[in-house]
């Protein structure tokens, strides 16, 4: 609520005249409570996530062929009955969850000081504070989300959100009602760093969602003006680590890229996107617009030279297979070796478990060695005196047991020079 009950009390409280924003906001929330203009948050979040998504859902529903190609895992579809449970389950969990959450939080707003007076922020001041809220945001999120990649975080409470792993729009807030309330922390972390006024922060909860809908909508468009944000994942990056599902060890940062390319979370993505784009070859990309794996899917389809892509498809898939079943005995080997999770599918170089196994390795030294007699010798010399009789004695072929009493040369069939 404003303090000022006219247009001309705020002029001369401003000591200038009002611009149109202002005067709007003015006859707007003049004689509105704080709290009720708080609570305008639950109708936007209604709103977008019933609207935003639908464009991409009819157009998954009617195959559209000009959208169809932009689609990131074109051979998963889900059907308009699927859509729609999805919908409502999160409609269900909105008016449970979100909803409330929203209602009950405006102490927080209030503490953290969130301001609704005039005069309204500047465009700049705006836009740097919503600048920082998305880099506190994806920051805090990458750490959360990692951490819900644990066993215990995945089963109890992340693995709801990976039942999609070609995800829609609608399933970006898709999700177990205690992720909602543990993402809802890093949420309000950039603006309890920079408060700022209540329309910054509608528009960061509009923006937040709207970006959330976008990288969950299956869809990558060349044409995207997200495209032009730096460091920006989007849809392709995040449908990634879906498509991975439970073992992904790839992808967590929710809006940028660099959280996971510096703490080397992006390899399996990498990897992937390389070896793609082997497969389908320059040219391909060159003539035809579309997403990676729609490409594929049609060089396939399309029978275009048919044994030569038949043979691309089984390399792709027998390479793709090999990589899974090697991470897979290289993570039991180092599990056993460690007793440390070892990152599975693709991305099995972490430099930090190299480094510690090799700093293991510097500091392990013999302590002591037992002999045959089960004698332990401790001292270096006893130490050193056992090596070399344990090495004289494996390469000896005059020891303990007897010396072979015949050569049968013919048995070795060396070839002759004849
Ligand atoms: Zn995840
Ligand atoms: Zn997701």
């Amino acid at each position: 609520m404003l303090p000022y009950s006219t247009i001309g009390e705020a002029e001369s409280a401003l000591n200038r005249t009002l611009t149109f924003p202002e005067t709007l906001w003015f006859n707007y929330s003049a004689n509105k409570s704080d709290y009720f203009l708080y609570c305008h948050n639950i109708l936007f979040l209604f709103v977008i996530f019933s609207l935003i998504p639908i464009p991409l859902v009819v157009a998954e529903v009617l195959r559209a062929a000009n959208v169809e190609r932009y689609k990131i895992q074109p051979k998963v579809r889900l059907s308009f009955s699927e859509i729609i449970t999805c919908y409502k389950t999160v409609m269900k969990m909105f008016f449970f969850v979100v909803g409330p959450l929203q209602l009950v939080s405006y102490p927080s707003v209030q503490l953290i000081g969130i301001r609704t007076g005039l005069p309204l922020p500047s465009g700049w001041e705006m836009l740097i504070q919503l600048a920082v809220y998305f880099i506190v945001e994806d920051y805090t999120n990458y750490w959360v989300h990692r951490f819900l990649h644990c066993k215990w975080g995945y089963e109890k409470i992340h693995k709801v959100h990976h039942e999609y792993t070609a995800p829609i729009g609608f399933a970006a807030p898709y999700a177990h009602w205690a992720e909602i309330l543990i993402l809802g922390i890093p949420s309000f972390l950039g603006p309890a760093m920079v408060p700022g006024h209540m329309i910054t922060f509608w528009s960061w909860i509009a923006l937040r969602q709207i970006e959330a809908i976008e990288t969950h909508s299956g869809y990558d468009f060349p044409w995207s003006p997200t495209k032009y944000i730096p460091f920006y994942g989007g849809a392709e990056y995040h449908d990634y680590h879906h498509y991975v599902g439970g073992q992904s060890q790839s992808n967590f940062a929710s809006v940028f890229t660099y959280c996971d390319y510096i703490y080397g979370t992006d390899k399996g993505f990498r990897y992937q996107k390389k070896l793609l784009a082997k497969i389908i070859g320059f040219d391909w990309k060159k003539f035809h617009s579309g997403s990676f794996m729609y490409s594929i899917s049609r060089k396939l389809d399309e029978g275009l030279n048919t044994f030569k892509m038949q043979k691309i498809g089984q390399t792709f898939l027998c390479l793709r297979d090999e990589k899974i079943s090697r991470a897979q005995t290289t993570f039991l080997f180092w599990k056993q070796r460690c007793k440390v999770r070892w990152d599975a599918f693709v991305e099995s170089h972490s430099s930090l478990l190299i480094r510690s196994v090799q700093a293991h390795r510097r500091r392990d030294k013999i302590m002591s060695l037992k002999d045959e007699n089960g004698v332990w010798a401790s001292d270096q010399a006893g130490i050193s005196s056992l090596l070399e009789k344990h090495f004289a004695t494996l390469y000896n072929c005059h020891g303990s047991s007897a010396p072979p009493t015949s050569c049968q040369w013919d048995d070795l069939e060396i070839p002759t020079l004849s």
